[in-house]
């Protein structure tokens, strides 16, 4: 009751969110709560909360006034340390002798918004031949034409000016979306305009790829474009600031909703559940939580749905916790399983990137009255390049038939827990070599400007699978998250492609007139005409996680090891939804975050028409 009276009173002098780190003063029990308030998080909760109780709770803290993450210049100027940026190890990772050396990093958001307020805010979305394939995965619904509304609703595009269309910008209105709670625009500054057209210049000429109008427009074949970012202008401050998820959907004015509360500093222990439904389905009925900073565990109650939404590194331990997942993993830790669910926590997986090919600019270029290079600068030349434009005329026929081989390391994915069952594998294989052979592109090159000259290599669609586990039930432990990079041979194939074509870029004119004439051999870069094996070694011991992680709840069917069905609704259950980066079973985001913006969306559109079919729940009696 004192809860209560203290909630009605601050609710009855604010119609606003009401954004809190203490408990004392909100209701015990919601029609929705939200596990996270990170990317997809809030923008869920933003729509649900127009006319439900919505609680989201967040383990971070609200950075809203932190310019390491508001400023792009800043952030981007090498990810300066904050809060927000949390720091995590996996298991070394395979290196070139094939021994498991490679130390990578797991970094991820921990502040209202997510990975949202710390990532680098490239803007990219999914393509056509990716969007059919995840429906080909058995998820209805989820193609190219149904989900590229979804996408448009989340979006305010802001169209290039005079200056940036005269560097090279371009849009097309059709496939963007102007009046959604996401800013998304070119940066201002722009890239400086002779590394605009001369990355664009050796992108066409070393991939045979041609300029695109949108990198956004789902085309399927090899393309190359500027890339715009999650950021926008802020009329009030007159400057660029990050168009996180929290400056999107929960801080603006428009924004607020007297509904919603957002609890931060407390982070959600288990999902309570009961076995009551006549189905044999398990219901949630509320959440354990504690703050952040340690204490007693609390208990709030939820009567419509609980949405899991604390990102691929952490969902699957909610889960796990609860009682859903492998019911052996679950055992040995001594967790009584409720559900046995062997996909949770499997199938994990993140694109590959070479970022660490950092080239000194040439004095010609940095002698040049018209170019900062000491600035940081935001911009980014994308190509993406198809299997043909990377391998030769041939290039299709192989990739496909070097994915659909994979299928042989079944047993070797299975038994490091990246994939339930040899049937899973097989599907996967199948739909990423049918994506391949309608020019899904095979990777990823991206060019850009600081101090160096920076080219980046990033594999799409890779197939290597790891897992993200408990292995304590305590709340506050880190996962065991092994991303298990570069294990399947056609991964490497791919990849060792995608490097030598990263070395013919920055020795090809006009972009390798910009760089120092030594710098490739000061960097260790095999000469381009050398042996596969020197590219292959090369690649293996450079690459780094592009921190895309996605997969570990997947969306795909129950048989398969799937987490979640096309609903999102975790399997064998009636009200527990899955809404972040690890339901995507595939690497189909380039960058996640603008996709998932159009995931969240059309989640909620799928949760309020179960709303408007159902009454609340009743709970048991206290
Ligand atoms: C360094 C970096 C750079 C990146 N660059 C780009 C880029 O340029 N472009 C792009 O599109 N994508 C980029 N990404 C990827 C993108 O940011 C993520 O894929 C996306 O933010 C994931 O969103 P999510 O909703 O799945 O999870 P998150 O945004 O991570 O949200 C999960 C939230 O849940 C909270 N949480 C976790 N566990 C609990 C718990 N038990 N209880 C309560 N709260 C909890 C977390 O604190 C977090 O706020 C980058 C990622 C990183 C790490």
């Amino acid at each position: 009751m004192h809860r209560l009276l203290a909630f009605l009173s601050a609710a009855l002098t604010v119609s606003a969110t009401f954004i809190t780190n203490d408990t004392t003063g909100i209701p015990s029990s919601f029609e929705y709560i939200i596990i996270g308030g990170g990317t997809a998080g809030l923008a869920v909760a933003n729509r649900l909360s127009v006319n439900h109780s919505v609680l989201v709770i967040e383990r971070g803290t609200d950075q809203r006034d932190d310019e390491n993450i508001n400023n792009p210049l800043i952030a981007t100027a090498g990810f300066p340390p904050n809060i927000c940026h949390g720091l995590g190890s996996m298991p070394p990772q395979v290196g070139s002798n094939g021994t498991k050396l490679r130390v990578q990093p797991v970094q991820f958001g921990n502040c209202l918004g997510g990975g949202s307020s710390i990532n680098a805010m490239q803007g990219s979305r999914p393509t056509l031949a990716g969007m059919n394939a995840l429906e080909a995965l058995g998820n209805p619904g989820w193609g190219w034409d149904d989900f590229l509304p979804y996408m448009q609703r989340s979006e305010t595009f802001t169209p290039p000016n005079a200056q940036q269309i005269e560097r090279g910008a371009s849009f097309n209105a059709s496939v963007h979306g102007f009046s959604g709670p996401v800013g998304v625009s070119f940066p201002d500054p722009f890239l400086v305009p002779q590394v605009h057209s001369a990355a664009k210049e050796t992108a066409e000429s070393v991939y045979g790829v041609t300029p695109t109008q949108d990198m956004g427009d789902g085309f399927s074949g090899g393309h190359v474009g500027s890339m715009y970012y999650h950021i926008h202008f802020n009329e009030t401050l007159q400057t660029q600031r990050r168009s996180s998820s929290a400056w999107s959907f929960l801080y603006p004015e428009s924004q607020q909703r007297s509904n919603l509360i957002v609890l931060t500093e407390h982070i959600v222990n288990t999902i309570m559940t009961t076995n009551a439904s006549t189905d044999g389905n398990i219901t949630a009925t509320g959440v354990t939580l504690l703050p952040s900073a340690g204490g007693d565990m609390l208990t709030l109650s939820v009567t419509r749905e609980v949405i899991v939404s604390a990102g691929s590194v952490f969902s699957p331990g909610v889960l796990q916790r609860s009682g859903i997942g492998n019911s052996s993993l679950l055992q040995s830790l001594g967790i009584s399983p409720v559900l046995d669910l062997p996909g949770v926590g499997s199938n994990f997986q993140d694109q590959v990137l070479l970022v660490n090919v950092s080239f000194p600019v040439s004095d010609a270029f940095q002698s040049d009255p018209n170019v900062t290079v000491n600035a940081p600068t935001l911009g980014l030349i994308t190509a993406h390049a198809t299997a043909n434009e990377a391998f030769g005329d041939q290039g299709t026929q192989m990739i496909s038939s070097a994915v659909r081989n994979s299928t042989s390391a079944a047993d070797q994915v299975i038994a490091s827990g990246g994939i339930v069952n040899a049937q899973s594998m097989e599907l996967q294989v199948n739909v990423i070599a049918n994506a391949y052979e309608i020019d899904h592109p095979l990777m990823e090159l991206l060019f850009t400007v600081g101090v160096t000259l920076r080219l980046w290599a990033q594999s799409a669609l890779p197939l290597s699978r790891g897992s993200v586990y408990i292995n304590t039930t305590d709340p506050f432990s880190f996962p065991v998250v092994d991303a298990q990079y570069l294990t399947i041979d056609s991964d490497i194939e791919i990849f060792t492609r995608a490097a030598r074509r990263l070395g013919l870029a920055a020795s090809t004119p006009p972009f390798s007139d910009l760089i120092n004439s030594t710098a490739s051999a000061a960097l260790g870069l095999p000469a381009v005409n050398a042996s596969d094996d020197a590219w292959r070694t090369w690649a293996l011991d450079h690459y780094s996680p592009a921190v895309h992680f996605i997969g570990s709840n997947s969306m795909m069917p129950h048989e398969v090891g799937g987490v979640v069905s096309p609903e999102l609704l975790v399997y064998g259950t009636t009200n527990i939804r899955v809404v972040d980066a690890s339901i995507m079973p595939l690497g189909i985001f380039p960058h996640c975050t603008l996709g998932l913006y159009g995931v969240a969306e059309k989640a909620a559109d799928m949760i309020l028409q179960t709303a408007s079919k159902a009454d609340p729940i009743s709970l048991p009696s206290p």
